[in-house]
């Protein structure tokens, strides 16, 4: 058996590990870091993704630190007009493999086995040859598999396929125009999260009549609007007022559930139906162009989670429905991250162990990159897990106030340091920090909005504190 050394063991070489290792390699110019990973590149679960799969948040703070993503241009065209670009999957990909390429390999401190399992116990197997090697970790191995991001190429379907029956993944679509002899007469897309959207668009700008489309919707969502997420001070009041608005809803609401009626009524979050009281919460980003035409589908399937589907038939816990013999299933059913655990995985620092769970949810790669910040600037545990409290994932309405007040506190921790406000102030993965750094420099008036966010937190936060309170409540096992 080979044995290698290294300081830190990342295992994974996702989005998450990938943000980690390059804040590490620039705040700890000393260390040498190894990363293991089944996949044959890197960028995790972007490998497995649909063609058409694109980031629903701005790629302007996605990635890691030190590499730009996209251009500073917003699209003047489509759905997501006046706003900044969202990149594809492809270009995901090729980013996090120039990375590697360009800058984490160049740099010599870096060694990265693709294709390789971790076993556990300094110990990790070839997946292709079988040959076992052991590292000997000098300080630290790092779990960048927290997330356990599942994609509809890669997951394990919940619901039974008759034979004969024609099922897709969303990455076959694409491939649909190699089929013109059987194309099929009518869509069914199953699954109610951002998967499913993107498919329904995608049958939609391929020019589908939207009544050949059925969508099974088990649960509707709330939709965060993409206009209050942008970054640069040209979209900095909106920002802000966002997060205002967030307190004061949570200042009068009863329940999370009330808290995001309050929000839609404002417009800082979206739902599909109007009607449909939405009963999901997973950080899903859309604009109001996308959600027009999610709204042009009028044949929506809300009985629950499909138990079974065969030709012409789709079987739910308490009844049938019947769609065309003809019908292509699409199965966007993945549940991309286990949003409805409530997982933590205890302390992000534990000893020889760092666990890469969100710190401001669902900003994940600045959570990795600031986690990265700590480890190499504080000295023990207790100081740095002071200044990193996991923020929980959230699935409902009703969860979801633990993640903004635990978010709240943590950058209420952040602002309070001055090593890490001034690092946060230089940073491309959050969308504010480096805006307000410029704005105060040039000495701008939209800065009065921070003095009205301050008034906000004060009024908000008792509410959202009793909202959390029910909100970890519910997120107790079961
Ligand atoms: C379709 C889609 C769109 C998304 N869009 C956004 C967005 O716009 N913005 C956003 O912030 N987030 C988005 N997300 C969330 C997304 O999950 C994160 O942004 C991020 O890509 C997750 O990265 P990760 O490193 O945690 O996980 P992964 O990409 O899953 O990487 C984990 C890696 O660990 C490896 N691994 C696991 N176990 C082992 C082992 N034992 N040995 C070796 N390797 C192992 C896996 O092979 C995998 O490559 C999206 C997710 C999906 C599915």
């Amino acid at each position: 058996m080979t044995e290698i050394e290294t300081d830190y063991l990342i295992i994974g070489a996702g989005a998450v590990s990938l943000a980690f290792a390059d804040t590490l390699l620039d705040e700890d110019p000393h260390c040498h870091i190894t990363m293991v990973d089944m996949h044959a590149k890197p960028g995790g679960h972007w490998n497995d993704a649909y063609s058409f799969v694109a980031l629903h948040q701005p790629s302007a703070f996605y990635g890691v630190n030190s590499m730009e993503f996209g251009d500073d241009v917003v699209d003047d065209h489509g759905p997501n007009k006046g706003m900044f670009p969202l990149a594809s999957g492809a270009e995901v990909s090729a980013y996090f493999e120039q990375l590697m390429k360009r800058r984490l390999l160049p740099s010599g401190r870096v060694t990265y086995f693709p294709l390789t399992e971790y076993l556990g116990d300094g110990c990790m197997k070839s997946i292709l040859s079988g040959k076992k090697s052991k590292i000997k970790i000098r300080r630290k191995t790092v779990d960048g598999t927290f997330y356990k991001t599942s994609v509809p190429a890669t997951h394990k379907r919940q619901y039974s396929v008759a034979e004969g029956t024609r099922l897709a993944t969303p990455g076959d679509l694409p491939g649909l125009w190699m089929q013109t002899d059987r194309l099929p007469g009518h869509y069914v897309v199953l699954g109610a999260g951002k998967t499913a959207m993107d498919a329904v668009i995608w049958l939609l700008e391929a020019g589908i009549d939207p009544d050949a489309i059925t969508w099974v919707r088990p649960r509707d969502s709330w939709l965060i609007n993409r206009t209050y997420t942008q970054p640069g001070p040209d979209f900095f009041e909106d920002i802000v007022d966002n997060q205002i608005a967030q307190l004061k809803a949570a200042a009068i609401a009863a329940t999370g559930d009330e808290m995001f009626e309050i929000l839609g009524r404002g417009g800082y979050m979206l739902r599909i139906d109007p009607a449909v009281k939405p009963e999901m919460f997973h950080y899903a980003t859309i604009s109001e162009g996308e959600i027009e035409l999610l709204r042009k589908i009028r044949n929506v399937v809300r009985h629950g989670r499909v138990s079974a589907i065969a030709p012409g038939k789709m079987t739910f816990p308490t009844c049938e429905e019947t769609v065309p013999d003809s019908a292509l299933f699409i199965d966007c059913t993945a549940s991309a991250v286990p949003f409805d655990e409530g997982r933590q995985h205890g302390p992000q620092f534990r000893g020889d162990t760092i666990t890469l769970q969100p710190l401001h949810v669902p900003l994940v790669t600045l959570s990795a990159a600031l986690t990265a910040f700590l480890e190499a600037n504080f000295d023990d545990d207790d100081t740095k897990n002071a200044l990193a409290t996991p923020s929980p994932l959230t699935d409902t309405p009703n969860t979801y106030p633990l993640g903004l007040l635990t978010n709240i506190m943590n950058r209420g921790a952040w602002a309070q340091n001055p090593k890490i406000s001034a690092w946060l102030a230089s940073v491309r993965l959050d969308p504010t920090g480096k805006t307000i750094a410029r704005l105060s420099q040039e000495g701008s008036p939209k800065l009065a909005a921070l003095g009205k966010f301050q008034a906000a937190i004060a009024e908000g936060l008792p509410g959202l504190q009793r909202l959390a309170v029910a909100a970890r409540a519910a997120h107790q096992p079961r």
